[in-house]
Order: C-alpha cells, then sequence, then structure tokens
C-alpha cells in the first residue's frame, strides 16, 4: 500500500450537516478528521498524528471556537497548527477577535465551496513551506540527522518530563576514535563522508520513537534516551559501538583496530528523591568523563556510570 502522503485537516463543527458539507468540499485533496465539540478538537489536535490545518466553528456548546483556539495557540505541541474559523457570526468585531486570538483566515457561513478550497489551499501550503524551515532548522546539512539545538530542545523537555514523571534518563556521548588521522590519511572528503556513515549509523541504532541522536559538534554525537536506566542504555551503547565497527570503514593508521571505531560515555539518572537542576548539568559532564575513560582505556568501548 502507498503512503497517504496528504496533508491533514482537522473540521470542527457541533452541527452534523455543516459538518458534512466541509467534508465534501474537502475530502478529495486532503484526509480529513472531524470533532463534533471543542473537547474533541483539542483532543485531536494533541494527538500523536496533528492536523495541518483546523477549520473551526465558533459557537458550539461547552468550549467555544474561540477558547479551543486560545488553548492551542499556547501549547508548544499545537501553536503551529493553522486555524481557520468558519462561523455565521459575521459581525466585524467578531472576526477581530478571532484574528487576536491567532487565527490565520475567518469565513463566513453560507460559504461557497471554492472559495473555502483556495483559502485552505493557500494556508496549507504556508503551512507545508513553515515545516520544511523547522525541520531544516534542526538538522545538520552534512550528516542529516539533529543538530545540537535540536538536542538542548528535545533534551530540556525530556529532563522536565523525567522530573514529573519520575523515570530514569540516559545520555550517551560519542566520539569517533582517531578521527583527526583518518581526514589526514585519506582526505576531508572522505572524512565528511565518514562522518555522515556513522551519524546515520548511530540513528539507525535507536529504536524508541522518544530516542534522539544529534550531531553535537566535530566528530561527537550525543543521544538522550528517556525512560531508560544505565543497563539499558549501556546496551544501547553497545549496540551503537558494534554497528559502527561492522560497518568496516577502513582507518589504516587506528591504534584500535584497522577500521573506524567509537568510543561512547554513558551517564544515567535515576529519579531517587526526584532530580535537581544541577544533575542536568552533571549528566551531561558525566557522559564526558566516561568518555575520556573509554579513550584512555584503549577506545571502541563503552563506559558506564
Ligand atoms: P580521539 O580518538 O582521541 O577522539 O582522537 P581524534 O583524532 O578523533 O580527536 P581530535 O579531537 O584530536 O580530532 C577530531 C578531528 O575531527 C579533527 C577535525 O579535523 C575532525 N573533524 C571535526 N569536524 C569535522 C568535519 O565536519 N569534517 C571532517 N572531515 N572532519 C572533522
Ligand atoms: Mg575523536
Ligand atoms: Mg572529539
Amino acid at each position: 500500500m502507498q503512503a497517504d502522503n496528504r496533508q491533514k485537516i482537522l473540521i470542527a463543527d457541533d452541527e452534523r450537516f455543516n459538518l458534512n458539507i466541509l467534508v465534501d468540499i474537502l475530502k478529495s485533496d486532503y484526509k480529513i478528521s472531524v470533532a463534533k465539540n471543542g473537547k474533541q478538537a483539542l483532543d485531536r489536535a494533541m494527538s500523536l498524528n496533528p492536523p495541518d490545518l483546523i477549520l473551526l466553528d465558533i459557537q458550539m456548546p461547552e468550549m467555544d471556537g474561540y477558547e479551543v483556539c486560545k488553548t492551542l495557540k499556547e501549547d508548544e505541541r499545537t501553536k503551529d497548527i493553522p486555524v481557520i474559523f468558519i462561523t455565521a457570526m459575521k459581525e466585524e468585531a467578531y472576526e477581530a477577535k478571532g484574528f487576536d486570538i491567532g487565527a490565520v483566515d475567518y469565513i463566513t457561513k453560507p460559504f461557497s465551496a471554492p472559495i473555502v478550497r483556495a483559502r485552505a489551499r493557500a494556508q496549507l501550503k504556508m503551512k507545508w513551506q513553515a515545516d520544511m524551515l523547522r525541520q531544516m532548522a534542526c538538522m545538520d546539512v552534512l550528516t542529516e540527522i539533529p543538530n545540537r539545538q535540536k538536542f538542548e530542545e528535545i533534551f530540556d523537555m525530556e529532563w522536565k518530563r523525567a522530573v514529573r514523571e519520575k523515570t530514569p534518563l540516559s545520555v550517551l556521548l560519542v566520539d569517533i576514535d582517531f578521527f583527526k588521522q583518518y581526514n589526514d590519511s585519506y582526505g576531508h572528503g572522505r572524512g565528511d563522508k565518514c562522518l555522515k556513515e556513522v551519524a546515520q549509523t548511530l540513528a539507525n541504532s535507536i529504536r524508541r520513537p522518544a530516542d534522539l541522536v544529534a550531531r553535537y559538534g566535530g566528530e561527537e554525537f550525543i543521544a538522550v534516551l528517556p525512560e531508560t536506566d544505565m543497563p539499558g542504555a549501556g546496551a544501547v551503547a553497545e549496540i551503537m559501538r558494534n554497528n559502527v565497527e561492522l560497518l568496516q570503514i577502513p582507518h589504516a593508521r587506528s591504534v584500535s583496530l584497522d577500521y573506524v571505531t567509537v568510543s561512547i560515555g554513558v551517564a544515567s539518572v535515576a529519579p531517587v528523591g526526584g532530580f535537581s537542576d544541577a544533575a542536568l548539568v552533571t549528566v551531561v559532564a558525566t557522559a564526558d568523563e566516561m568518555l575520556y575513560k573509554a579513550k584512555a582505556a584503549g577506545r571502541n568501548q563503552v563506559q558506564c556510570r
């Protein structure tokens, strides 16, 4: 089966009749999901498979469209989803309020099908472009894995989650062994190619959706493994180390092996009476200490604490 790459629109309206008309107008070009009230709209928007655009009725029982939009715009996970109000409320003040709250467009009922289609299309095009820019801003151009900035952002979020949910968290620092000699022997071009292969291999070595590997700088990589304790993180690190070795990238001047290898430092924090912010700083420093230990002990190995 072919993947459905169409963009997704969430339509929220408490009246089934309106809902059906909008679905009919848009269903041939987009994936559609519907919500019959404000609460449902929020749940769908905050799901793991969020929409690219929300068409939102204003007058709905319990939680109205304004409140839904306001909540969406205040939440990090949903603030970038464009919202178009579709409403019978024609007065200028209502429309102005809609824009104030963060909507990108305001369509009044009765609406024309081609105009709804055109205005949805315009917003979806901008959403696609904005997504591309956001994605590019957090990618490392050379290795095509997330960059350090992305790591900082995710690490901060996962740290807060670990504190809140009292779960362990681990950090891995990975550094290519004798990479200066690799560049000196094979040239910078081959060095770049090697960096990319190693980066991709590290990224392919993680399995859980919440795990992240990023380029930390130069020939150094960092991984955050939420909900993972020391033995678990050590096992992942060993898989990474082994996978890089299995690439068998020739490195004649490496002292550890005839191939490119990596050393890995692992640090874990367990929620014993909660974490402190100091632990946040020290977990990366500890991983660095362990990396140093792995280097000193002969490289191509994992050290944990
Ligand atoms: P060790 O085993 O102790 O880690 O030794 P090393 O030679 O790997 O470490 P060192 O820090 O001395 O050298 C890192 C090298 O990585 C030097 C630098 O030129 C190279 N490097 C860093 N970034 C890049 C890059 O983007 N492309 C290439 N080709 N090389 C890079
Ligand atoms: Mg190195
Ligand atoms: Mg280094």
